[in-house]
């Protein structure tokens, strides 16, 4: 077996696969760090499932009202043990991330109330949830307010814009773990903790909400055992696995958990109805590969990191700082390194290898995205993915990959690219 003379067949420089060896030979006591977590979060998951007795029964499709699903309502029980929440709602009809974010604003907020973020604006897509961006049906429309302060340059919350920030209107507070496209880092699971115990120094009753996405399984907590009445994410991120084909998920108090229910289906219909279809096992089997797979995509990213730090470009998290989501963000000042290096990610993937993305204009984003993305689930992000939004600083954000040899053949291939491209001088790795 010749494993360099297999990448080399791939489309691989010799420079490009003996610099990335390099890089990734000292990342080992970096990779054990995330293996012990991956490791805890595997039998965190394990010990739900069997601590919830999920059965073969549960792996049942229903249809049509889906009353008496046991595979979805334990499904959800999973889902409380291991977030350590009350109750959950874990649906295939929650469309996305921003559905089932959308469900748990809309569902807990009523007209004359407030929803703060003490960091920052929200991912693109709330923004027209919020009516930041004007948009029909939105939360403003139906009198609720949307206000925000940003965190510090130096990467530090804001007491005193905190503090002011909050009135007594404010009824929400919407904390985003991820950085989503901006510039500022990801929360930590401590961060989070900080924050929420001065939130509710300052107002006590007020609901806390964390958007988890790229966030579950990357520490051996989550935002729900420090304090945030709910937490929300995306089944086609980490929760998922990969397998999970559709969905979303709300976990938190009981009382949050029916508001949200109460809008997914109807107010008194709540969490009774909602067929799991034919999803039942996928969620399942999903949520039980998840641990691994978020392990696998953090690991591409820190190898990004190190790659493309190493070849001078500035990268966040460094391959050695904290990390708390999958994500890495690449800044390239320069549009065509973004298109480039996306470019390279999709020739990477398992389907759909040989398009070529160009940048276009999305739904609920305000400028125009690239993604690479050659996925089994579409436009899943925890397969291996990239996309940027053509803006300043032209940053391409990479995440995803359901092995960790896969995200590390798209480390390899992005760089070829950028060398194909005449962006990179292949004679500065050596
Ligand atoms: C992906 C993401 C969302 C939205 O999820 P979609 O599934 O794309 O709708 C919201 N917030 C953050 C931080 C995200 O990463």
């Amino acid at each position: 077996m010749d494993l360099k003379s297999t990448y080399l067949a791939m489309g691989i420089s010799p420079e490009v696969y003996d610099y990335c060896l390099e890089k990734e030979k000292l990342l080992s006591g970096r990779f054990s760090e995330i293996d012990r977590i991956f490791e805890f979060n595997q039998l965190k998951v394990l010990k739900a499932m069997q601590d919830c007795k999920v059965s073969e029964a549960c792996l049942v499709e229903t249809t049509g009202y889906g009353y008496n699903d046991i595979g979805r309502d334990r499904l959800e029980e999973v889902y409380a043990r291991i977030f350590r929440t009350e109750d959950a709602l874990v649906r295939s009809q929650i469309v996305c991330g921003t559905h089932a974010l959308t469900v748990a604003l809309f569902g807990n907020t009523r007209p004359g109330d407030e929803i703060f973020s003490p960091v920052g604006l929200p991912y693109d897509t709330l923004l027209e949830v919020l009516g930041v961006n004007e948009a029909q049906g939105s939360l403003k429309e139906y009198g609720v307010s949307f206000a925000y302060c940003d965190i510090k340059e130096d990467g530090s919350f804001d007491w005193e814009a905190i503090r002011k920030g909050i009135n007594e209107r404010t009824a929400l507070v919407t904390i985003q773990r991820s950085r989503g496209y901006s510039q500022r880092h990801t929360l930590s699971i401590g961060e989070i903790k900080e924050l929420i115990a001065f939130i509710r120094s300052v107002k006590p009753e007020i609901t806390i909400m964390v958007d988890n996405c790229y966030g579950e399984f990357i520490e051996d907590m989550e935002p729900s055992e420090v304090g945030a009445d709910m937490v929300v994410g995306s089944l086609i991120k980490n929760p998922g696995g990969g397998i999970a084909p559709v969905g979303g998920y709300v976990a938190g108090t009981s009382r949050c958990v029916k508001n949200a229910a109460a809008r997914l289906t109807a107010p008194g219909l709540y969490k009774e109805l909602g067929p799991s279809l034919g999803n039942n096992r996928l969620l399942y089997q999903g949520l039980f590969m998840a641990p691994s797979v978020a392990a696998s995509a953090e690991k591409g990213a820190i190898l990004l990191s190190a790659v493309y730090e190493g070849a001078g470009f500035s990268c966040t998290p460094g391959p050695f700082d904290q990390r708390d989501d999958i994500i890495e963000a690449v800044t390239f000042h320069d549009p065509k390194y973004v298109i480039s290096f996306c470019r390279g990610v999709q020739r990477a993937a398992s389907v759909d290898s040989f398009i070529r993305p160009e940048p276009t204009p999305t739904p609920g984003y305000e400028h125009d995205i690239i993604m690479a993305a050659g996925c089994f689930i579409s436009g899943s992000s925890i397969e291996l993915s990239a996309d940027g939004p053509l803006r300043e600083p032209y940053t391409v954000y990479f995440q995803g990959g359901l092995t960790y040899f896969h995200s590390k053949f798209g480390v390899m291939m992005s760089l070829q690219q950028l060398i194909d491209d005449g962006l990179f001088d292949i004679r500065k790795l050596s």
